[in-house]
């Protein structure tokens, strides 16, 4: 604990991941904490609900071995075990057929990166041989790009695949696979930068980065109730329904309204989606509120189904030429008894047309995509189904966005930004919420240094 930080008093807006971790890192650095959520729950845009005895998530989340910050907090959390990673990356990929589903396998070796996924591609059967021997190219070109270059900002990363020798079918059968669900936009829409990012710490730069970890507990057990625990346990001030309707920074300290009483405290970190913060912004900073609504949104949907019988025979799968793009295995989390049937989730990024269908069209089109990728489920019967629907599920990754994307440095007094929206380096993310939550906490505990916020090693901003 830190002179300063005992001294500080910091007011958190917004119960999502980078509010939670924000908090969280104030408290544990001394600070009093005061954290406000204007919904009934926290968690933000992770959730659960329950439907019929059974536990669901509003949508499937996964995070990668490289999200060093998102892991670190579920490790304060006490809840790592709870959502554990693969040993190795392996994601068997399945296509429909005439002659039966045809699966293929993403899988690293123990090669060196980045040959550790040369094995796996060169026998990936959805692409021709041909079209496999390319990928190559695209491989290389990302390893030559800089991450840090502008132009990163102005391409889409189709058209970078294009360019570097890749069919319009290995970007649906192969890069679309990592990218949709990462930046939740198609490769042919997304950004080059956020991308990049995805495809090089993922995927290219170590070889064990992009083992997949998810929660096999309801998201409200592993995030929520844990942080909320912690937190009142320390003295913090934490209330949900608590809408903040205004901040003030224009006196010695920078104050919130909420419920009409007017809070001051010695920093304020906002960390609301970037819609809320346009409309909280006090005037007067170097922020346009306008500039940030142009980040968009890009909606998420789950298709839920529950099964009375197991269908699926992996603990993930992807599917391509389908438009079920992942399938997940939710039984344990969902509370399912494994006797009593098979809990899946179907999540579908991107879902720009899903969006707006009717729950019944969109489960009888995603039954009879799994009946066309798994035999078993021909035979099964559908017990339960739901859908779940995320309309701004995440800002739209696409070329002109990282320039609208602000540091934890609003440059008005005592306000500092937090969120999956802010420039974190990563794409709205559960690690993009947890890196930027410590990045603003660290400014807002008035560690100077930390006013660089995202230019320094997460390590050294943890410490
Ligand atoms: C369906 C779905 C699937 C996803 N899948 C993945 C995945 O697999 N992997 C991954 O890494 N990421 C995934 N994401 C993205 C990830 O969940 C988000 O990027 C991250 O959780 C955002 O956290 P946040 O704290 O920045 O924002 P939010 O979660 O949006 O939190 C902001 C909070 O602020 C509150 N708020 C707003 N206005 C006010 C106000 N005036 N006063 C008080 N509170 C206010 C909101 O109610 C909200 O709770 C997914 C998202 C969705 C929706």
């Amino acid at each position: 604990m830190t002179p300063a930080a005992r001294a500080r008093r910091v007011l958190v807006v917004g119960g999502g991941l980078a509010g939670l971790s924000a908090a969280i890192q104030c408290q544990d650095a001394g600070a009093e904490v005061l954290l406000f959520e204007s919904r009934p729950r926290f968690g933000g845009a992770t959730w659960s609900f329950q439907r019929k005895g059974l536990q669901f998530d509003n949508g499937q989340h996964v995070y990668l071995r490289c999200c060093i910050a998102y892991r670190r907090f579920l490790e304060r959390l006490g809840t790592a075990d709870l959502a554990p990673l693969q040993d190795r990356l392996a994601i068997p990929v399945i296509s429909p057929s005439a002659d039966g589903p045809v699966t293929a396998w993403i899988r690293r070796s123990s090669l060196p990166a980045p040959l550790h996924l040369l094995p796996s591609l060169l026998s990936y059967r959805h692409l021709t041989l041909a079209e496999r021997v390319r990928l190559g190219r695209a491989v290389r070109a990302m390893l030559a790009c800089d991450p840090g270059s502008p132009e990163l900002d102005e391409e889409t990363f189709g058209s970078f695949l294009r360019r570097h020798g890749q069919s319009d079918r290995a970007i649906a059968l192969l890069f679309d696979l990592i990218a949709l669900p990462t930046l939740n936009v198609h490769a042919d829409e997304a950004a080059l930068g956020p991308a990049l990012k995805v495809f090089r710490t993922g995927l290219l730069d170590e070889p064990d980065g992009a083992d997949i970890g998810w929660a096999r507990v309801p998201l409200a057990r592993l995030h929520v109730d844990p942080a909320i625990d912690i937190l009142r346990k320390g003295g913090a001030i934490v209330h949900d329904k608590a809408k903040v309707e205004a901040i003030d920074v224009a006196g010695a300290r920078p104050a919130a309204r909420v419920a009409g009483e007017r809070l001051e405290a010695d920093a304020i970190i906002l960390a609301v989606a970037h819609e809320a913060a346009a409309e909280l912004l006090p005037p007067g900073g170097a922020l346009d509120p306008v500039a940030l609504r142009g980040l968009g949104t890009s909606p998420i949907i789950d298709v839920h189904l529950v099964y009375d019988r197991k269908v699926l025979p992996y603990e993930l799968a992807a599917a391509v030429h389908s438009p079920a793009q992942f399938v997940f295995d939710r039984t344990a989390a969902a509370g399912l008894d494994p006797a009593d049937g098979q809990c899946l989730a179907i999540s579908v990024s991107g879902a720009d047309g899903e969006h707006g269908e009717r729950p019944e069209e969109l489960i009888d089109r995603y039954v009879a995509a799994l009946e066309a990728l798994l035999p078993a489920a021909r035979d099964a019967r559908l017990v339960d189904a739901v859908v779940s629907r995320e309309h701004s599920a995440t800002f739209r990754a696409v070329p002109g966005t990282a320039r609208l994307r602000p540091g934890p440095i609003s440059g008005l007094p005592g306000l500092y930004l937090a969120g999956s929206w802010t420039d974190t380096g990563w794409p709205a993310t559960m690690e993009g919420a947890v890196r930027s939550g410590v990045a603003a906490a660290a400014c807002a505990l008035g560690e100077s240094a930390a006013a660089r916020g995202n230019d320094r090693p997460l390590e050294e901003v943890l410490a």
